[in-house]
């Protein structure tokens, strides 16, 4: 056998590619068949069973990606989510949720758990203190975010999973904002690592999907519930994905390049009140980052100075576009508050922390030179339209 564990620009190219034996082909031929034969097989295989050949191919990449055994691919992250909470809670059930948390998550855990009768609450915090406050002679999964969305706070990942091995419990994490790039959870003990492939694995804001990666028995369990709800992904959005994660090292690496200094020009800019990065040495949880992450991602958030409206600077802005979503290799600008924790009540937001001018930064791969100028235009517009007034 080769040594398993190969560097992360390697595993991106090759891990898992259909080899194309009758013709040789550099690329994995894609399969559509939804149909295939049942007798003389070994595998029964069909798309909502997610072995499709094309399926099983990127598994076996995105598990190798995470230092994992096993992954699922699924058609989007709220799906993986959603499939691999259902799969360890039933009725009876508590699951402690972190406080800072995805606004879709958030969503899919008030308006649903109720229904099924399974227990559930928010921490009132990251730390690892915070978790253990909360949880219950039921608890059984325990669910983070880190960084999280969109004020990049940190959670301790080794001591939540620790945390969760004394007690018996599943520990699961939302590393979307991290990618596998950046941040790999199963080698801090962490059972179940979910992602939303439309993020920095599709990486060209052309996809939706998501990914569950776990041990062989955790996949297997999720397997059997999954087939059952039917969040499959169509093989030619799977092999979309297989070509984005080709270059998703490479991305990644510039993209985390550019958030770095994107945030330390913001950090010392006259009109910025405050930056939220684990890269920053002023982020309160930089040494935590520091120790679980191999690179601070792409995406930041930051708050202007008092009276200088965000809406109005980010109409001003040519480069930097307004986007609903993220993690794209362009750079683009969103208000959680109008977008993705609009579902939030204003007190849940003001609980987390996020004020109504923050503005979420998913920096891309342009150069940064033409983003601080963007960003200086928008600002310098501001201000002659105050001085003409
Ligand atoms: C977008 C996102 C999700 C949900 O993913 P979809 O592909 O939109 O279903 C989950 N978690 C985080 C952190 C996200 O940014």
């Amino acid at each position: 056998m080769n040594k398993s564990f190969k560097g992360i620009n390697t595993i991106c190219t090759h891990v898992g590619e259909v080899k194309d034996e009758q013709f040789k082909g550099a690329v994995s031929p894609i399969y559509m068949s939804s149909s295939y034969a049942f007798e003389d097989v070994d595998v029964k295989r069909y798309p909502r069973y997610f072995n499709t050949p094309n399926q099983e191919a990127l598994s076996k990449k995105i598990a190798a990606l995470e230092h994992a055994e096993s992954a699922l691919i699924f058609g989007s992250g709220m799906a993986a989510i959603s499939h691999a909470l259902m799969a360890f809670l039933k009725a009876g059930d508590h699951v402690l949720l972190q406080q800072t948390l995805y606004g879709g998550t958030y969503n899919f855990a008030v308006t649903q758990f109720e229904k099924y009768g399974i227990e559930y609450s928010f921490t009132e915090g990251w730390t690892v203190e915070d978790f253990e406050k909360k949880i219950k002679p039921n608890t059984k999964v325990i669910y983070i975010e880190t960084p999280s969305n969109p004020l990049l706070t940190i959670t301790d990942m080794e001591g939540v999973a620790n945390l969760s091995k004394q007690h018996g419990l599943i520990s699961m994490i939302d590393n979307t904002f991290a990618s596998p790039v950046n941040q790999n959870p199963i080698d801090f003990g962490i059972d179940i690592v979910l992602h939303s492939a439309t993020k920095y694995m599709g990486g060209h804001s052309d996809i939706c999907a998501g990914a569950v990666v776990a041990s062989k028995e955790h996949i297997h369990t999720i397997w059997e519930s999954s087939i059952c709800f039917g969040g499959s992904l169509s093989d030619q959005t799977v092999w979309l994905l297989e070509r984005s994660l080709k270059t998703m090292g490479l991305r990644i690496k510039a993209q985390n390049e550019n958030a770095q200094k994107m945030a330390e020009f913001l950090a010392y800019h006259q009109d910025v009140d405050a930056v939220y990065y684990p890269g920053l040495g002023s982020h309160p949880d930089h040494e935590i980052a520091k120790k679980q992450m191999n690179g601070f991602g792409g995406m930041l958030s930051f708050e202007l100075k008092e009276g200088i409206n965000a809406s109005e600077f980010m109409k001003n802005l040519q480069l930097i576009k307004p986007s609903m979503s993220l993690a794209g290799v362009e750079s683009t600008v969103l208000l959680p508050v109008l977008t993705s924790h609009s579902l939030m009540s204003t007190e849940d937001r003001a609980k987390q922390g996020i004020k109504d001018g923050l503005i979420r930064f998913s920096v891309g791969i342009e150069e940064v030179e033409d983003l601080i100028t963007d960003i200086e235009q928008a600002l310098a517009q501001l201000k002659s339209k105050k001085v003409l007034v």
